[in-house]
């Protein structure tokens, strides 16, 4: 894993505990929803029934003029609240027309779109700040600083509200759930009256349609579209600088779901993100898909060099972001200068493979590796070769300069594997990174 991939992970795993937060959020929500379309059905076994029943053709009387003005008042309230969906609402004249049955349909409709209304603000704000956290990390990890995207950015609304998925946003899809949901309650409504059901049964079936399908449709909506912004944002910023990505299974979103076929497939493919869709070769996939896409470069050598052309910058510099955004590095906190240090053969046949200064460590070396005091020069080579790929730990400073430690896998001569640690100086007084000891690593 490098330091791109650790990043990533870890804004996944914070979208997840965002995400089951803003679940707990609306679950509650949805229950006390519930709670009034209860109460709504209740007054209605109430006034129009007998016996806790309700005759079919009392429904069919027009709506009492009482009723009529509390349709009016609440889709009032609901305009006036939300004056941006006020246009979802049909034209008030129609009201005059309606029966009680239709009376209540119409007040189960609009509880459905304030529902919506709700989760369009809570998911609007959930999928722009998961924007531009995803974008920002990506900035800094291509060394433009930490807070480069606000949430109100170009670029993080532009993903947010991006059309994706069927031509949608998704806002029309919470629409298109709400409106989904409203036409299967009011079906449920009129044939459970027109069976003549008491008000038991009748809320019983409502409740399961109510509490299933609403959570069922937030919850995937969260998650998926969740998967499209963070993905999205991170193409968004890598793509200025990237041309291409490799497309990442999450098994563990792929087994909880059964889906594992369609993204196990793309697993390790590469795609241009000018030509990225999600669904086709972009994640998500599906619902509830939870892949990435990671930023692939064939030529680091030549991407360095149109990096500093593009941003100015130093050669090293450049290359410290190449590596953060390829190399196998356990941390990603590479040597300073990695490139410059000095690694004096001296520190070798001297002291570390010298039996003779000290018989432990020159037999460790032996033993795990292979390597004596004749064939150090490979020794030095792996070091110098791996040095860029782990995490260089930062130790105290004793007056003469930074010092670090780098524990490295290092395979001898013998054929095994072995961690060596090797201990550096950012030495203060000639400026130069040296290594200054070196041993097998036997935790
Ligand atoms: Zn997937």
């Amino acid at each position: 894993m490098n330091y791109w991939e650790r990043r990533q992970r870890e804004l996944n795993e914070q979208a997840e505990k965002e995400e089951e937060k803003l679940k707990k959020r609306l679950s509650s929500y949805f229950d006390a929803e519930y709670a009034r379309l209860d109460r709504d059905i209740a007054a209605y076994y109430q006034k129009y029934g007998m016996d806790n029943v309700i005759q079919y053709r009392q429904l069919l009387l027009s709506l009492s003029d009482d009723d009529r003005q509390l349709l009016i008042e609440q889709i009032d309230e609901f305009v006036k609240k939300y004056p941006q969906y006020g246009g979802l609402v049909p034209v008030r004249e129609s009201i005059y027309r309606l029966n009680r049955l239709e009376g209540l349909q119409y007040s189960v409709r609009m509880q459905q779109l304030k529902i919506g209304a709700v989760e369009i603000s809570e998911l609007q704000d959930h999928l722009s700040r998961l924007a531009a956290r995803n974008a920002n990390v990506v900035a800094e990890t291509m060394g433009f600083g930490k807070n480069f995207y606000s949430v109100d950015s170009a670029l993080v609304q532009t993903v947010v509200n991006a059309k994706w998925c069927n031509g949608r946003d998704f806002s029309e899809r919470i629409w298109g759930n709400a409106e989904k949901l409203a036409q299967y309650l009011s079906t449920d409504l009129a044939q459970g009256f027109a069976r003549g059901d008491s008000y038991e049964r009748l809320t019983r079936q409502i409740r399961q349609r109510f509490g299933k399908v609403s959570r069922n449709d937030a919850y995937r909506l969260i998650y998926t579209e969740g998967t499209f912004v963070m993905n999205e944002a991170r193409a968004a910023s890598f793509e200025q600088d990237t041309e291409e990505y490799i497309f990442r299974v999450q098994y563990d979103a792929i087994r909880r779901n059964g889906w594992r076929d369609i993204c196990d497939d793309l697993d390790g493919q590469i795609f241009r993100w000018d030509e990225r869709i999600a669904g086709a070769n972009f994640p998500p996939m599906h619902p509830w898909c939870h892949c990435t896409a990671t930023p692939y470069v064939s030529d680091w050598g030549a991407w360095t060099d149109q990096y500093i052309q593009r941003h100015g910058g130093d050669q090293a510099e450049a290359e410290k972001i190449a590596k953060r955004l390829h190399s196998e590095s356990r941390q990603g906190i590479i040597l300073p200068r990695y490139q410059e240090a000095v690694i004096p053969q001296e520190k070798f046949t001297g002291y570390a493979l010298n039996p003779e200064r000290d018989i432990h460590k020159a037999r460790a070396f032996q033993e795990a590796l292979g390597y004596t005091q004749e064939n150090v020069e490979d020794l030095i080579r792996q070091i110098r070769e791996k040095l860029p790929e782990y995490e260089a730990k930062e130790k105290p400073d004793k007056g003469w300069g930074k010092r670090y430690e780098v524990r490295m896998d290092i395979t001898g001569p013998n054929g095994k594997t072995a961690k060596v640690l090797t201990a550096w100086i950012d030495d203060k007084n000639n400026g130069e990174i040296r290594l200054t000891s070196v041993y097998v690593d036997r935790e």
